[in-house]
């Protein structure tokens, strides 16, 4: 690589590593870039596997797809700007394959795959301190020939994903229970759950839909979740929501409400951890409680601007929100963007993480968004001199969800048409 350009490294070929890349990579007078991905192909959890506990390479299964998945947002608010969706007339809800395919198409148009190293795993990352400026070096295994190969970059952007290693709570008696126990990231398909009591723990995104999904095969299906007021939406007759789980006895679970159940099979659908297993010990991450500290703007680490997470943020609208990002990032490598002291950063952090306690909100919950991503979304836009998301995006969402706060099993029969940056139409119509 010539060394006047910056080299920037990109960990993880899903769909942030894939954005930014297509950004970095429209700038090959002033960066050069390697994307190491671990699997053989892009696209990330969209890449659905059978596997469930090693892939091709023997490394973890990265994807958390299930069989008949469907996305929970409609394609016209989730595609990337620049770069709609081919079949805008098909179904707002589309499989999981057709994101695949979208995001293979994305690469492919964009040129990326020059850049992409497939079947490679980055090992670690190391911070080198060199008159002031921190440089990286990145080691990364060759998955076919096992050779480990070390280069500097002057920018590492995690983009390694964190829906791959669940969290299981730790619940007393838990060992007692020899019944089938998964967590989300190993479910794939429903039939097996046939005239079984299943119990679902969770009742976030995952939890209410494979609660769906098992109960058309389940006897019944124990949804339990601590959530204050239950949900008001309508799931199916066979699900009866539980409070959160007390203990289990054997077979007998004992939920918090005082009531209990019979149980043939668990599933976990209690979220994920951000892990950065590469990582050096000298790089200070703080991953507990579901969230990770100290990031400032939810992109850069406050100790050294130039190492980046993407996909921090939860619920959001993520693809076009990874536009944003990508190109904000890039206006920091460019300089246009001059980041605050890491003091600043640090303080600006701590001042955002207790304004939210201060409402109320638990530790483990602060990721989310939610109506706060609108203000997210234009501020970064806004630094990084680029277009936010029009109005229309956030009127589609909106409607979306109070559709899916009406009923769980029929707000992905909604079809959506973009007519403007202001308007869209809505039909319903049953989707197979
Ligand atoms: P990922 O897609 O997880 O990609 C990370 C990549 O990094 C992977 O390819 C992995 O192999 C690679 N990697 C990891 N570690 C290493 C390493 N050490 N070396 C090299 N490569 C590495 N979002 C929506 O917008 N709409 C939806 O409907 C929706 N539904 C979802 C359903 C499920 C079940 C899940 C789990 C998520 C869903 N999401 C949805 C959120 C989804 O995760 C994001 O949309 C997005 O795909 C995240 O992309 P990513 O690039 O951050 O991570």
């Amino acid at each position: 690589m010539p060394s006047d350009k910056k080299r920037v490294a990109i960990i993880g070929g899903g769909v942030a590593g894939l954005i930014v890349a297509r950004h970095v990579s429209a700038r090959t007078e002033d960066y050069s870039l390697m994307l190491f991905e671990q699997t053989d192909q892009v696209g990330g959890t969209w890449v659905y596997t059978d596997r469930t506990e090693v892939d091709k390479n023997g490394l973890p299964v990265h994807s958390s797809m299930y069989k008949n998945l469907r996305t929970n947002l409609p394609k016209e608010i989730m595609q990337i700007p620049d770069f709609p969706f081919k079949n805008e007339d098909g179904p707002s809800f589309v499989h999981h394959s057709v994101i695949r395919q979208y995001l293979q198409d994305y690469a492919q148009h964009f040129n990326l795959f020059a850049h992409i190293k497939l079947n490679t795993l980055v090992k670690h990352v190391e911070p080198v301190i060199l008159s002031d400026q921190t440089t990286w070096l990145v080691t990364y295994k060759n998955m076919a020939t096992l050779e480990e190969t070390t280069v500097r970059f002057d920018a590492v952007i995690l983009c390694n994903g964190h829906y791959t290693v669940g969290n299981i709570p730790n619940i007393r008696g838990r060992s007692t229970f020899n019944g089938t126990c998964i967590h989300s990231h190993q479910y794939r398909l429903p039939e097996k759950y046939k005239g079984k009591n299943v119990c679902i723990l969770g009742a976030s995104w995952s939890g209410i839909d494979i609660a769906i999904e098992v109960s058309k095969y389940a006897k019944k299906v124990y949804l339990s979740h601590n959530l204050p007021e239950g949900l008001k939406a309508k799931i199916a007759n066979n699900v009866e929501q539980r409070a959160g789980i007390e203990f289990i006895d054997g077979k007998t679970f004992h939920f918090r409400d005082g009531t209990s159940a019979e149980i043939d099979d668990l599933i976990y659908c209690t979220g994920y951890k951000f892990t950065y297993p590469f990582m050096s010990d000298k790089v200070k991450i703080k991953t507990d409680d579901n969230h990770v500290e100290p990031i400032y703007k939810h992109l850069v680490h406050a100790d050294t601007k130039n190492l980046f997470f993407m996909g921090l943020p939860g619920i959001v609208i993520p693809f076009p929100m990874f536009h944003i990002q990508s190109q904000y990032i890039l206006r920091i490598l460019d300089g246009h963007i001059k980041l605050p002291s890491s003091e600043k950063m640090k303080s600006d952090y701590e001042k955002e993480k207790n304004m939210l306690l201060q409402q109320g909100i638990p530790i483990r919950h602060i990721i989310k968004m939610k109506e706060r991503q609108w203000a997210y979304y234009d501020e970064i836009a806004t630094a990084a001199n680029v277009a936010s998301f029009p109005p229309v995006i956030k009127k589609i969402y909106n409607h979306s969800n109070a559709m899916r706060e009406l009923d769980f099993m029929t707000y992905k029969n909604y079809q959506y048409r973009i007519i403007d940056k202001e308007d869209f139409t809505v039909c319903y119509g049953k989707q197979e």
